[in-house]
């Protein structure tokens, strides 16, 4: 139980991170979400969760491609609950095209929310850690951490960028009771994925199925869709007490894609 804790999830409206906010939640940690959205809709999901799970949400609109809003979201959070105790840096976004032909305005904003916004968050989290002598941070990488695919030069540039902050971090900390790992998806069909699928097929000039099952599916040797309940219980083992060994790991749930 990480009741008394807070747990602060980047990109949490939606998908993946929306799981892993709602898995922490259900420990009894008080959560803090973010991310992009309709206010209604958002607001709808923090009070839902606070009513289910009995625990303080709050949520910050902070754009992770700003580093003033980073700030500003840290400074609200230390008002409200004194700082963070598990940073979940999800955050991300995608845009498929060949690297000729990739504009530089996306590739500026894919570094910025995938990659730079987690130094961002990192460096304000840490004091707060260093000073309970306790913290987790997980990193929601991919299996692009690790293995690249064609047409996604920005994506797989800024999360093998993430293995190595999260390795660096790892050993700056690793006497101080605060571990840093990495979780690296396979294909989890999320608005992330589906998006994806028609901006694929056009630039491979095949068709959405083809994209689905001779792309994605075909890059997983299970042969499924790996899904957001299961990468949202690797994130909850590594905040437990049990996980405190567990520091610098780049951590595939790729139903065996980068075993290939
Ligand atoms: P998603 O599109 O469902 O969710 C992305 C979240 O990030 C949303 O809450 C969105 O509002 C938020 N976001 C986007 N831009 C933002 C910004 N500028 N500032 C703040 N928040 C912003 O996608 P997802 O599939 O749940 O992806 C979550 C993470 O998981 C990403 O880092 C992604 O790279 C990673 N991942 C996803 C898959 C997959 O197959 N879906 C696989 C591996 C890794």
């Amino acid at each position: 139980m990480l009741k008394g804790k807070t747990a602060l999830i980047t990109g949490s409206t939606s998908g993946i991170g929306l799981g892993i906010a709602e898995y922490f939640a259900g420990t009894g940690a008080n959560v803090v979400l973010n991310g992009m959205g309709d206010a209604a809709e958002i607001e709808a999901t923090r009070a839902r969760i606070a009513a289910t799970y009995h625990v303080d949400v709050l949520f910050h609109d902070a754009d992770m491609s700003h580093a003033d809003a980073i700030e500003a979201m840290f400074r609200t959070v230390d008002d409200r609950f004194g700082g963070v105790d598990i940073l979940v840096n999800n955050a991300g976004i995608q845009y498929v095209a060949p690297v000729d032909d990739f504009p530089a305005s996306k590739w500026d904003a894919i570094i910025a929310i995938n990659l730079t916004s987690a130094f961002h968050t990192i460096h304000h989290a840490l004091p707060w850690m260093k000073q309970k002598k306790w913290g987790r941070i997980i990193q929601i990488a991919s299996a692009h951490a690790l293995v690249a695919s064609p047409y996604k030069s920005a994506y797989v540039a800024a999360k093998h960028g993430i293995a190595g902050l999260t390795k660096t971090v790892a050993l700056e900390v690793a006497e101080q009771g605060i571990t840093v790992n990495a979780v690296c998806p396979g294909y989890v069909w999320t608005p992330l994925v589906q998006k994806q699928v028609p901006e694929t097929a056009k630039a491979r000039g095949i068709s959405e199925d083809e994209v689905i099952n001779n792309v994605l599916l075909a890059a997983q040797p299970t042969k499924k869709f790996v899904t957001v309940d299961q990468v949202a219980a690797l994130a909850g083992f590594l905040a437990t007490d049990a996980a405190a060994s567990i520091t610098g790991a780049i951590m595939p749930v790729d139903g065996g894609w980068t075993a290939h």
